[in-house]
């Protein structure tokens, strides 16, 4: 079987000046072919491991453990200047905010020329050809009118779908998405992710969504990891763990998700506390603060990942596989 597209080895991440590890002990690995969907609040760490894995923390931030793209390790085997020539070409990235993906004195249709001149080398009316097709399948009718626009001159939905097609004219091996609909509204949003969902299934490669919205993951990916400050708590296919959480932490996730609230009157429900600073971390299991189910052990001692199945874990002291229904 070849390498995985991204393998993700007990990874700690900590910036520079900082007085603890924003991610410890990180790992999961993402096949050809899949979506995974990284989850988690706002402070969980997900940004830190995708900036990590597109080589863009800053100067100075120590990585342990291993980042590897296609088998080979990040920072050892491939060199900042590699990493910089694969992102782009290799890794794909689409992030929250549009307009900071693009330049905004240049006008698309140059923009996305130079970007496909630099990652495939074929003529020019090829590549021209290619960005009105790429253009039309993220849903913008008239790609002439758009190549000959700048990026002021358009909403932040039409950019957004502009990134994509930016991201996807790369054939990327590892397409990473950051909350790409975070700052867009709910229609927008919607037609969004059906652009993205039509975009991952033409990808010969894998894909690394970051969300926090579970209704997402339930859509777009085939597996997903579960993060709480900086740690993973969960991990495995959307069935398993959207069916069957095995950790407090992602039933809370999913308790919170207006899609699966049933009852209209009910008041939406939040998980009660915050994600304690990385630095405050505390003793035994780092949920336990706001845990409905803690017993007296996880105030002391911090659970293990419990294996419950083929690439699916909990690290919770009650985790346990889900009994098979004959
Ligand atoms: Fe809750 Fe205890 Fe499990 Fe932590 S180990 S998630 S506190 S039940
Ligand atoms: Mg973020």
């Amino acid at each position: 079987m070849s390498a995985p597209v991204l393998q993700l080895d007990k990874v700690c991440i900590r910036y520079p000046g900082a007085p603890a590890d924003a991610v410890r002990g990180v790992s999961f690995d993402l096949r050809r072919g899949e979506t995974l969907g990284l989850v988690g609040e706002s402070g969980s760490g997900k940004s830190t491991l995708a900036a990590a894995t597109m080589g863009l923390l800053p100067a100075g931030t120590a990585v342990q453990g291993a980042i590897r793209f296609e088998g080979r390790a990040l920072f050892s085997e491939i060199t900042d200047q590699q990493l910089r020539r694969l992102r782009g070409r290799r890794i794909g990235t689409i992030s929250q905010d549009p307009f900071t993906a693009l330049n905004p004195v240049m006008r698309i249709g140059t923009q996305l020329d130079a970007l496909l001149h630099w990652t495939h080398d074929r003529p020019k009316k090829d590549r021209m050809a290619r960005i009105e097709t790429m253009l039309e399948r993220v849903g913008l009718s008239d790609p002439k009118v758009r190549m000959a626009q700048y990026p002021h001159q358009m909403s932040g939905g039409i950019l957004q779908r502009i990134s994509i097609a930016a991201a996807m004219l790369a054939e990327p091996t590892l397409l990473i998405a950051d909350e790409p609909t975070t700052a867009l509204d709910a229609t927008t949003e919607a037609q969004i992710l059906g652009i993205m969902a039509e975009a991952k299934a033409t990808l010969d490669g894998a894909t690394l969504f970051i969300t926090h919205d579970m209704s997402v993951v339930e859509r777009l990916c085939d597996r997903i990891a579960v993060l709480y400050a900086g740690e993973l708590v969960e991990t495995g296919t959307v069935r398993e763990v959207l069916d069957a959480p095995q950790h407090p932490y992602t039933r809370a996730l999913l308790d919170c998700d207006p899609a699966r609230i049933t009852e209209p009157t009910r008041r939406l429900p939040t998980i009660e506390g915050t994600v304690p600073p990385i630095h405050k971390r505390p003793d035994g299991c780092i949920f336990a603060p706001r845990c409905p189910a803690a017993i007296a052990r996880c105030h002391a001692e911090a659970p293990e990942r419990h294996e419950l199945g083929p690439r699916r874990s909990a690290a919770c002291h009650l985790a346990s596989p889900t009994p098979v229904t004959p």
